[in-house]
């Protein structure tokens, strides 16, 4: 059955075109330019550019710039940036808010006209004031019955720049003793003698939020404006202002819940701290979740995808586990990346018999799982290096790598059996020495014996030095997110670890910054696109190949 597949948004559409309230669908995504987007906005954007899809019907990029503050225009960029990542195509409907202004204002003197708007010249003390609590109705302003032709002329004034910021408002005139406080006289637009990025000086009045928004979407001409829990209370003022500008097919307001991530930073106060305090690289750095930290990581648009449509939508606020979207990375990345060997913790291992100077090139198949990914060329010779874990001078119960005696596999190469090893002045191994049988050699049939282990490995003359940086999460939801004491983060020591001295095969000539792979055995990684140079690797561990987490 469709409609039980359907969630509570989509159904609520099914009836809005069967009862023909609409006959499109058109839908928004309308951040405000002041900050980075996080893996929330991207819910809001493949949400409503999803329902578009579906109904083919339309997808508005909007950007919602009706509140002029300084920072603004450096993040239109990144914001446009981001949603293109994530395949949100909004074609040729971009639009401003603050483009609307001239429109609002027309709206303003129109609700003027209407008896539906007057100017206050209360304080915002005293307006907070008259406005009552939940449990006692308010007051109404004594500039309430100002007539029609006063409300024009003072709100012209305003316009005109001759008050002060805060000297006068414009209510909307609507019921001081409602239950829903947000329709007690909620102002419309205040006194600001600010540039705004997109307008400069021509305005010294803003509209607010609560009725500039809902003119935007009218203007628009979009049908379902969705948007979070927290506007709940505000739809009654939100269908006042589209029905008393009387707009012929009014929008209409859908709530959703946000979506929170355990184990993550989302506060943008705490990341502003945390960037200012240098305790992360920047507002892309890779334990973030702004979209740029997750691209900077080296999640895919389709990760991110399957992870909002795993979360789903509805109406009670929950919390996904950041588990979700590293198994969603892992499923993506699976048989679209090659397997390549990388040693992060490197120590040599040398073949006694195998001929100095000698060289062979093996076939490496890119991932056994997905042979249109071809395969590589990988030298072979006398000295590897391999995981410094992989060996051991005595070894455990079920240790079944390198110990001296035991044999194993070198992966895509031949048995190697552990001979000698070799130890500095402090008693660290410093060498493995192995000799290797020739009979054993990959793909080569060999079923003389069967050893338990199998190991990665590189060529030493050939590897290719890199930096790799290893990341946890940056707070613990079990240890406690916030410390007791200050309220101030409580931060996993261990949220980065920068290993300097890896080496990985020499078959990454020729890769990009954010192109991705599995290193087998260690996970999947990227390479940063900040810090890396072709001469100069720098990998990102996007996850580990293991997780407790089950779908
Ligand atoms: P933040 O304060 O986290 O940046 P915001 O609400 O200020 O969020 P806006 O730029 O105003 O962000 O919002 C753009 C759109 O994204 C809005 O429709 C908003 O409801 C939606 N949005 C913001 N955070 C989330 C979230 N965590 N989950 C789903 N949608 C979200
Ligand atoms: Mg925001
Ligand atoms: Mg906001």
């Amino acid at each position: 059955n469709e409609t039980i597949s359907k969630n509570f948004i989509e159904q609520e559409i099914d009836k809005d075109l069967a009862e023909g309230v609409y006959d499109h669908v058109s839908t928004r995504f309308p951040p405000e330019p002041n900050g980075y987007l996080h893996i929330g906005h991207a819910k809001s954007i493949l949400l409503n550019y999803g329902l578009a899809q579906k109904y083919n019907g339309t997808f508005h990029m909007r950007f919602d710039d009706t509140n002029p503050t300084k920072e603004k225009v450096e993040f239109v960029d990144s914001i446009k940036d981001d949603i293109q990542w994530l395949g949100a195509d909004w074609k040729d409907h971009l639009y401003f808010a603050s483009d609307y202004f001239e429109q609002m204002y027309e709206f303003a003197l129109k609700l003027i006209k209407k008896g539906k708007a007057y100017v206050c010249d209360l304080s915002p003390e005293e307006i907070r004031e008259y406005r009552g609590t939940l449990t006692e109705v308010g007051k109404d302003s004594p500039y309430r019955n100002r007539s029609v032709e006063e409300n024009l002329e003072l709100f012209q004034a305003m316009k005109d720049g001759k008050y002060k910021d805060g000297e006068k408002v414009l209510r909307a005139k609507i019921d001081m003793a409602s239950p829903n406080i947000n329709m007690r006289d909620p102002i419309i637009y205040r006194v600001a003698h600010i540039s705004h990025h997109n307008t400069g000086d021509k305005w010294c009045i803003y509209p607010m939020y609560d009725y500039a928004h809902p003119l935007e979407d009218a203007i628009e001409g979009i049908t379902h404006s969705i948007c979070t829990l927290e506007f709940e209370d505000h739809r009654p003022l939100y269908d006042w202002v589209v029905k008393e500008c009387e707009f012929e097919q009014p929008p209409r307001q859908i709530e959703f819940a946000k979506l929170y991530l355990t184990n993550v930073v989302t506060g943008k106060r705490y990341i502003k701290k945390l960037v200012e305090d240098n305790i992360v690289d920047g507002w892309d750095d890779p334990r973030l979740v702004s979209i740029a930290a997750l691209r900077r990581r080296g999640f895919t648009p389709e990760s991110i995808k399957m992870f909002i449509d795993l979360c789903g939508v509805s109406k009670s606020q929950s919390s996904v586990d950041y588990a979700m979207l590293e198994y969603c990375i892992r499923e993506d990345l699976k048989m679209k990346k090659a397997r390549m060997m990388a040693v992060l913790d490197p120590i040599k291992l040398v073949i006694d018999n195998y001929p100095e100077g000698q060289v062979e090139y093996l076939d490496v198949a890119n991932n056994l799982e997905n042979e249109e990914l071809g395969s590589r060329k990988v030298p072979f010779c006398r000295e590897l290096y391999i995981e410094r874990e992989d060996f051991m001078e005595e070894p455990p119960k079920k240790y079944f790598r390198l110990f001296p005696g035991n044999e194993v596999r070198l992966m895509h190469a031949y048995f190697v059996k552990c001979e000698s090893f070799v130890k500095d002045e402090n008693g660290n191994v410093t060498e493995v020495h192995c000799t290797y049988d020739p009979e054993t050699k990959c793909g080569g049939g060999f079923t003389g014996r069967k050893v338990k282990g199998t190991i990665h490995w590189v060529p030493a003359p050939y590897a290719v030095k890199a930096e790799v940086r290893l990341y946890e999460n940056l707070v613990d939801e079990e240890k406690g997110v916030y410390n007791k004491e200050d309220g101030s983060l409580n931060l996993n020591p261990n949220s980065l670890t920068v290993l300097k001295d890896c080496y990985v095969e020499p078959s990454f000539d020729g890769a990009e910054p954010t192109d991705s792979f599995q290193f087998v055995r260690n996970g999947y990684f990227c390479i940063d696109a900040k810090d890396s140079s072709p001469d100069a690797l720098v990998f990102n561990r996007i996850v580990s190949l293991k997780s407790s987490f089950k779908l």
